[in-house]
């Protein structure tokens, strides 16, 4: 059997892929047919690929390398951290510095009294940690009915059983019989797709009230917590009206609802501040925080909590942990991507620099014929797709299908930007220099009359 590296031929590699490697949200035919995309390094905002060609990566991966690629600090870091101490867990009563130094930094970041930190893998486990948490808080404060958790259609939280019940993804549900009992939803604020007529704040305020609706539908007696995204990521960027936060805040304080914020994607710095909270004025119980934590170099997750739900659990044992519940080596790495975030000004150049830049640029491509609104918080952005700009009218073809037409244009001009339905999104990299997103715009421009072009071709427009 031939050695696998970088240097077989792409199409090699990706007949050994298809052939033994599962992949998650792709299809066999996509594998068979075309193959997977193979990247061999990166550097920066720009990936590799095995023919050598090179990809600007708007999406910064899965909204997670905030520093970019090829930083070799955290390289040196994680090497040194596995010689030193490459695994202990922090069960019964055990820990050790990395966890400790990650857990008093991030209680430094977070905002308010969220000082506690529960470590997971990824997003999706913290999550879970989350349902468990919040369940057994309210059981151990004497109200074990309240243990209905609201989400809200279109949101994600992961793939786990957990994550996956707490997201609104109705594809994903019908796989695997979800969501668990326990986890009722209200409509998402996307105004462009679902607010009619209406006025966005009206809008805004109407669906924030679905959740005090909800509550009172099943009794505040048995709500243990109201989970969301600040900003809606892998639901297409979906920017709330201004009037939203400030209802649910005001909704989850009068009901007594822990508020959950899934900080997951809007975390680090990806809005402008340390938390997607801080720049919507959120005041969460509980954080779910990943990716960007270590901006990908090493996995791992975490639920921050308040000094009352960390009180109320340390009173009881919380049977609950992961054996890399606080890795060393990823809390190292997380520890000292969180050192060059600060010391190296990056939200600073997200918030006075790439931000605003990209801000500018990104509008202007609302007058591309097929674009209809682009929104944008931070370095977080969407443009809707539609036939139709004055209606928000949807293509007379299946969600998705101008999206994708869109995408793959996109990649045939060597840029990674994601769509959603008939949304197109990027998230890309914080270090982004103003350059940079200048070609990435000029890319986007490109990919969008490729696709203007196509559509029209194929009678959708
Ligand atoms: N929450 C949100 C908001 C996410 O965007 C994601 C991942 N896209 C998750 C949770 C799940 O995180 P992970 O994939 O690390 O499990």
């Amino acid at each position: 059997m031939n050695k696998i590296t970088n240097h077989l031929p792409t199409a090699e590699l990706q007949a050994i892929d298809a052939a033994h490697h599962l992949h998650p949200f792709t299809t066999g035919d996509e594998l068979t047919q075309k193959g997977a995309r193979i990247i061999a390094s990166a550097k920066g905002i720009y990936l590799k690929d095995s023919e050598g060609e090179e990809i600007l990566d708007a999406m910064a991966g899965l909204w997670c390398v905030n520093i970019g690629y090829g930083r070799d600090e955290l390289a040196d870091v994680a090497a040194r951290q596995m010689r030193e101490l490459p695994y202990y867990n922090t069960f019964f009563q055990t820990s050790h510095v990395p966890a400790i130094a990650l857990a008093q930094k991030l209680a430094e970041l977070a905002p308010g009294d969220l000082n506690h930190v529960f470590y997971a893998n990824g997003g999706s486990d913290a999550n879970d940690t989350n349902i468990r948490m919040v369940r057994t808080y309210w059981a151990e404060k004497g109200q074990p009915e309240k243990k209905t958790i609201i989400s809200r259609w279109n949101a994600y939280h992961g793939s786990t059983i957990g994550g996956t019940s707490l997201g609104g993804m109705k594809g994903m549900h019908e796989q695997g019989d979800l969501p668990i009992p326990g986890i009722e939803f209200i409509e998402q604020p996307n105004w462009w797709a679902e607010g009619g007529d209406m006025d966005p704040e009206d809008f805004g305020l109407a669906r924030a009230r679905e959740l005090e609706e909800k509550i009172l539908e099943i009794g505040e007696d048995k709500v243990a917590a109201f989970i969301a995204e600040p900003i809606q990521g892998a639901g297409g960027v979906i920017v709330a009206p201004d009037s939203y936060w400030p209802e649910i805040q005001r909704i989850c304080d009068k009901y007594e609802i822990l508020l959950i914020a899934d900080e997951v994607i809007c975390g680090f710095g990806r809005t402008g501040n340390w938390f997607g909270s801080q720049t919507l004025d959120i005041r969460p119980d509980i954080m779910t925080v990943a990716k960007g934590l270590s901006s990908g170099y090493a996995p791992i997750g975490a639920s921050i909590v308040s000094d009352e739900v960390a009180k109320v659990l340390e009173a009881c044992e919380f049977n609950h942990g992961y054996t890399y519940s606080g890795h060393p080596v990823a809390c190292a790495v997380a520890l000292e991507n969180l050192r060059i975030l600060e010391e190296e000004g990056i939200l600073e150049h997200v918030q006075n620099v790439a931000a605003p830049h990209l801000a500018e640029k990104w509008k202007s491509l609302e007058d591309h014929p097929m674009v209809g609104e682009a929104k944008i918080v931070g370095l977080m952005a969407s443009i809707a797709l539609t036939p139709n700009k004055e209606t928000r009218a949807s293509f007379a073809a299946d969600a998705g299908t101008v999206g994708y037409i869109t995408r793959e244009c996109c990649f045939g001009n060597n840029l990674i930007m994601r769509h959603v339905g008939d949304r197109m999104i990027i998230s890309p990299p914080l270090v982004i220099t103003p350059e940079e997103i200048d070609i990435l715009i000029e890319r986007a421009r490109k990919s969008l009359d490729e696709a203007y072009e196509k559509v029209r071709d194929q009678g959708l427009f």
